[in-house]
């Protein structure tokens, strides 16, 4: 067993601002007290474009980033600014797979509240922060939650974003803990 912490790189796809990868990473940092570095930016991924739907296949990015070998990073969080879709949603704000190594985390839909206006700064940087945390839960192995308040509930609209916490509940917490171990 090594007790080596785990790394997570968080990367731009595309134009994403400094502002929101910094908030990520800080996030990151702050609550689940892993190393994280933000990586130069990489392509905004074009083939991943569905031409009917006009959204973005999460599955086929994921799968990409899946194959590239990332030296010395655990995990991955990938933010870009494309509308993602995997085929039995209209929409996700992220996606990851329990334990795989790679997350996605769209800023797409952050930026208006349910009812179409355009919410604080800071709570466009939180949002990206809970979606950016909960892909990360899942790549560490977590699963969905059904406390409301925690970070691992799921959320299939933003009114549900804005309702869950930065923090996991008590059960979630032990158990990345013991992941984390
Ligand atoms: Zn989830
Ligand atoms: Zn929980």
């Amino acid at each position: 067993m090594t007790s080596k912490k785990k790394s997570v790189s968080v990367v731009p796809l595309g134009d994403v601002p400094e502002v929101d990868l910094q908030v990520i990473a800080d996030h990151i940092i702050g609550c689940f007290k892993l190393t994280t570095q933000i990586l130069p930016p990489m392509d905004p991924p074009e083939y991943a474009l569905d031409e009917r739907r006009l959204q973005y296949n999460a599955a086929i990015i994921i799968e990409m980033f899946e194959s590239i070998h990332f030296s010395d990073h655990d995990k991955v969080i990938a933010v870009l600014n494309q509308d993602l879709f995997i085929p039995i949603f209209t929409h996700v704000f992220g996606e990851a797979r329990q334990g795989g190594k790679c997350g996605l985390v769209s800023l797409y839909r952050l930026a208006k509240n349910p009812d179409g206006s355009t919410p604080p700064k800071s709570t466009i940087h939180e949002r990206a922060a809970k979606v950016a945390l909960h892909e990360l839960g899942h790549l560490l192995d977590l699963l969905h939650c059904e406390h409301k308040k925690c970070l691992m509930h799921f959320s299939g609209g933003i009114d549900e974003v804005d309702e869950m916490s930065l923090d996991l509940c008590e059960y979630c917490s032990i158990y990345l803990q013991d992941k984390l171990r």
